[in-house]
């Protein structure tokens, strides 16, 4: 099959030293040093807060003019080791929404104090499982890593230990004509798009200041986007992230009708319970309107079961902040498999540079009328 080049190999190639950086939640500093190099090329200082997020800024021309928060965050889900067994098995907690499911018989790295190491999950002998031990799946506690450690304290020399971070392990590739696949594409799809905003804004005249954040810790409850909006207290946010998409052979439209391939999605209402949001309207009309006059397909989202993102948390931040998210869909969320379109990642791309230059004094203004 003859897989046609596509005109973002600009960005791809980042996105997939994103996905390949380990980051669970707490632990996402190489991911952290990766986007405060590729943010200081376009901005005019990055800093980073005690928690680990990171702050690019970039200056616009009115010196009181608004500030735009553009956020992603860096954080992936994963597993943390509890405990070393004296046979030297870890045993293991979930950061994130990890269901067990996905993690019987897959190849995890274990991100030791010195090097990363290759981990199994394992399991008992086919042969040996009762019928009902083939079909049902067993709880996290149940679950075991084995990274080849004679007894706990070879698993030590390794340079594993309590609280150890532990990602899924699988490589980024391409698949069908338009498509990627990879662990973590939630959120460092996110992160490449903000990247890829930061560097494409770079060179226009603005009257907004921009601060790119990556946070931390958001699929532990949206912790980084917290401080970090009290920190920047912007006039207007984007948050770019992801959306679980559905089109395949299980999934109802009913249930969820976001389908790859038809343009990044923004939220109007997402979930009703806590760390929910619904989007400004004015912020989101506008991107509708951007979308329309751009050409740039666009979905929208309601309440699509069980989602949130760092906008649960923006948006609520000290006066309150008129936040609209970017979300670029994928299949098998939350797996080492996530898959997502490049032709939505390029379009959510476009969507927020052409979108940015609109949130000016007159806009601000506007949100209050
Ligand atoms: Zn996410």
């Amino acid at each position: 099959m003859t897989i046609e080049v596509n005109p973002m190999s600009d960005w791809l190639d980042l996105l997939r030293k994103l996905c390949a950086t380990p980051g669970v939640s707490g632990f996402e500093d190489k991911v952290a040093t990766l986007v405060s190099a590729e943010l200081r090329k376009e901005v005019d200082s990055v800093q980073k807060d005690q928690m680990g997020n990171i702050f690019g800024t970039r200056r616009g021309l009115s010196k009181n003019g608004p500030t735009i928060m553009v956020t992603a965050h860096m954080d992936e889900v994963g597993l943390i080791v509890k405990h070393i067994e004296e046979t030297g098995f870890l045993r293991v907690q979930k950061l994130g929404g990890v269901p067990e499911v996905v993690l019987q018989g897959q190849r995890v790295v274990v991100c030791g104090r010195r090097e990363s190491l290759p981990g199994l999950v394992g399991q008992k002998p086919a042969h040996i499982m009762s019928e009902t031990e083939r079909k049902t799946i067993g709880s996290i506690d149940d679950l075991y890593v084995d990274i080849g450690a004679a007894n706990r304290k070879e698993a030590e020399e390794f340079g594993v230990e309590i609280g150890t971070p532990i990602t899924f392990d699988r490589e980024f590739c391409r698949i069908g004509k338009e498509f990627v696949t990879s662990k973590a594409i939630d959120n460092r799809v996110g992160v490449t798009a903000m990247l890829q905003v930061a560097k494409q804004l770079a060179q226009k005249d603005l009257e907004s200041t921009i601060c790119y954040v990556g946070t931390v810790q958001e699929e532990v409850g949206l912790r980084g986007a917290r401080v970090a909006t009290e920190r920047v207290r912007p006039d207007v946010a984007l948050v770019l992230d992801g959306l679980h998409a559905g089109g395949t052979p299980d999934v109802a439209d009913r249930v969820l009708p976001m389908r790859l391939g038809r343009g990044p999605a923004v939220t109007i209402a997402g979930s009703s319970q806590l760390h929910g949001f619904i989007a400004n309207r004015r912020l989101r009309e506008c991107i509708a309107q951007v979308a329309g006059t751009e050409g740039i397909p666009l979905q929208h989202n309601v309440g699509i079961a069980s989602g949130v993102s760092d906008s649960g948390a923006v948006h609520l931040a000290g006066k309150g902040v008129a936040t609209s998210d970017i979300l670029v869909v994928r299949r098998y969320s939350h797996s080492p498999i996530e898959m997502v379109s490049l032709s939505d990642i390029e379009n959510a791309i476009r969507l927020a540079v052409k979108v940015i230059p609109h949130l000016d004094s007159t806009f601000i203004k506007s949100l209050e009328e």
